[in-house]
């Protein structure tokens, strides 16, 4: 379903650093966005809540509340809600806390607006195609309605499980999903002794998915879990 033309995407920012704010508040407006900022997390979290955005563009280092906080009290209440964190802290076990609490993508300080403005768009995206019950990553395809799974139109047989897996990897495409938000999301449960089941599901997926396809789709990522995509990225892991 298509987002009419004269349908506003309101965007809210929350980023305490004045300049940095105004820069993105004139970057997203120049593509037509409307944009709401607020410079401290408890204003944040209180706009988000009660306002309907399309985006929250979210600093983690914050006054009052910090991105993390709001992060977790957001998911809660609007768990649909795409979030894009913005922050100077590129760390690993960072980016997977914010992946962990539900971020739907992560930019590290500094950027360019451009690449900004690139991840605002494919998120908008991702929102549109929500309706559709087609799932696709290069030539493989999960028809959520009909609950079959082909590559390269050859149909692929999978259990319940692989098929809850490869859903939620390709509900992610292109993103790295932690092993901890697939042992919540698949096998609705959130503890670390999932990490060696949630393995050997994927290497069951690999098998039937990947392994006679010649291009390879479910990656592993370094220090962080797995991502399904066409292409390669500087964080998967050789294996
Ligand atoms: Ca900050």
């Amino acid at each position: 379903m298509p987002v009419p033309r004269d349908r506003l995407v309101r965007i809210l920012l929350v980023e305490d650093e004045l300049k940095v704010a105004s820069f993105i508040r004139s970057a997203l407006e120049e593509h037509s966005y409307a944009v709401d900022v607020s410079h401290d997390g408890e204003e944040g979290c209180y706009l988000a809540e009660s306002t309907d955005y399309d985006l929250i563009i979210l600093d983690i280092m914050l006054p009052k509340m910090d991105g993390f906080q709001l992060l977790r009290r957001l998911r809660a209440r609007k768990p649909g809600l795409p979030v894009l964190v913005l922050t100077a802290r590129g760390t690993v076990e960072d980016r997977v806390r914010g992946l962990d609490l539900g971020a739907d993508d992560y930019l590290v300080k500094p950027f360019a607006l451009a690449e900004l403005t690139a991840r605002v768009r494919a998120l908008m995206r991702r929102g549109v195609r929500e309706g559709s019950t087609e799932l696709r990553v290069d030539d493989l395809v999960l028809d959520s309605a009909r609950r079959r799974v082909t590559r390269a139109g050859k149909p692929i047989e999978l259990s319940n499980k692989e098929y809850s897996l490869l859903e939620y990897l390709m509900r992610n495409a292109n993103h790295a999903v932690t092993r901890g938000m697939i042992a919540e999301h698949v096998w609705d449960s959130s503890f670390d002794s999932f990490t060696n089941v949630i393995d050997v599901y994927i290497n069951h997926l690999r098998n039937k998915v990947d392994r006679n396809f010649g291009r390879r789709l479910i990656h592993s990522v370094r220090g962080v879990g797995y991502r399904i995509s066409a292409t390669e990225s500087e964080h998967d892991q050789v294996s």
